[in-house]
């Protein structure tokens, strides 16, 4: 989807976090995002780098020791968490195991004092928008997990909020769930049109679902982009190292704007700024091609581990340096090269970036 003219949902202007200790904890440090409305928007970051904290000034449950933030262009910062046009899903889910399903949806509905008719209402077109019509009647502690994410989700969503804010909602489910749910969640959202702020250290999770991806480290926000955009043109190392494999190798920037990589030339990007002599260049593994002979860095066979869908090549190069390149396999091809074998290494057009470092 394109978030042209839908204009900003929540933003967060300069925002700052100190935990007071001893010792006092800089949870976040001059934030500074947009997020637009019906965008799905994610935080991706480490354990311990502000993601939550982050959220729950948003929230309301606690407030910017530095910065502000607004909702809609409007100032929130003196709006208590349930004035808030805001919801949360909770990693934990925090459902009431002695209530119905159904009876978890009308909460928040009741709460604010909706007529009966209302809430029964709402709560049938969330059942129906969670698929879980079949189960309304059950206790929330006699379901499984899975069906727990979507009561949660449910009853998140009953009250028509304007952001959903999803804190990890997914880490407590196994593979196969998650994966659906990601599916699952995409979904709800491009049919709420609600904006989706959501949490997550998963990679994969985070290119997958997200129109746009804040990559955060140490209370601060490295990058922000379309997931294409960070993976194929992380702004820093940690960027590149945290999404997709990374390879680093030693390189020499010219005069003329060209890389030399071990007597190779190579073609692609350089950022702005980054002065002439000694850079680190970048490689994904996958833009990487190994052939026997002709040009190209010259590089021994180390190790070869086989993943099914592809195969990994660690190759030792004359520099020293190690690099894995992935080859997609094919059916019923044996790997065309074999431990200890000398090859050549080239990358595909436009694959090698230089890194800001
Ligand atoms: P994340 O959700 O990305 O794992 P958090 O936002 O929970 O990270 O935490 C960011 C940092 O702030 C961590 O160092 C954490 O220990 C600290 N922190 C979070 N909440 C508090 C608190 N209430 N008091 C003190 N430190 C806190
Ligand atoms: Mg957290």
């Amino acid at each position: 989807m394109t978030t042209d003219g839908q204009g900003p949902a929540i933003q967060a202007h300069g925002v700052s976090k100190v935990f007071r200790g001893p010792p006092d904890v800089r949870a976040l440090d001059d934030v500074s995002v947009t997020i637009h409305k019906n965008e799905f928007f994610t935080l991706l970051g480490p354990s311990g780098c502000g993601k939550t904290t982050l959220l729950r000034l948003i929230a309301g449950f606690e407030h910017p020791t530095g910065g502000h933030i607004t909702l809609n262009g409007q100032e929130i910062s003196h709006l208590p968490p349930y004035r808030r046009p805001v919801n949360t899903v909770f990693q934990n889910y925090a459902l009431f195991p002695h209530l119905s399903v159904a009876d978890n949806i009308a909460f928040g509905l009741q709460m604010q004092g909706k007529p009966k008719d209302e809430v029964a209402r709402t709560v049938d077109e969330m059942l129906k928008l969670v698929q879980m019509e079949e189960l309304k009647a059950r206790r929330t502690s006699e379901i499984s997990g899975g069906q727990q994410q979507r009561v949660a989700l449910a009853r998140a969503l009953a009250p028509h909020p304007e952001v959903l804010l999803l804190d990890e909602p997914l880490s407590a489910l196994d593979l196969k769930l998650r994966k659906e749910m990601q599916i699952e969640l995409k979904r709800l959202q491009s049919e709420t049109g609600i904006t989706f702020i959501f949490v997550t250290h998963d990679q994969e999770e985070a290119l997958t679902m997200s129109d746009r991806v804040a990559v955060m480290s140490s209370g601060r926000i490295l990058q922000i982009g379309s997931p294409r955009d960070i993976y194929q043109h992380p702004a820093e190392r940690f960027v590149a190292n945290f999404i997709g494999e990374s390879n680093f190798l030693s390189g020499e920037l010219d005069g003329e704007g060209q890389v030399q990589l071990q007597g190779y030339q190579v073609s692609g990007s350089v950022p702005d700024g980054v002065a002439p002599g000694p850079v680190t260049v970048l490689v994904r593994p996958e833009h990487a091609r190994i052939s026997i002979d002709g040009a190209g860095i010259a590089a021994k066979v180390a190790e070869i581990v086989y993943f099914g869908t592809d195969t990994h090549y660690h190759l030792a190069l004359e520099s020293g340096e190690r690099f894995i390149a992935r080859r997609q396999n094919a059916p019923d091809i044996e790997t065309p090269f074999g431990q200890g074998d000398l090859v050549r290494l080239t990358f595909a057009e436009g694959a090698t970036q230089v890194m800001r470092d």
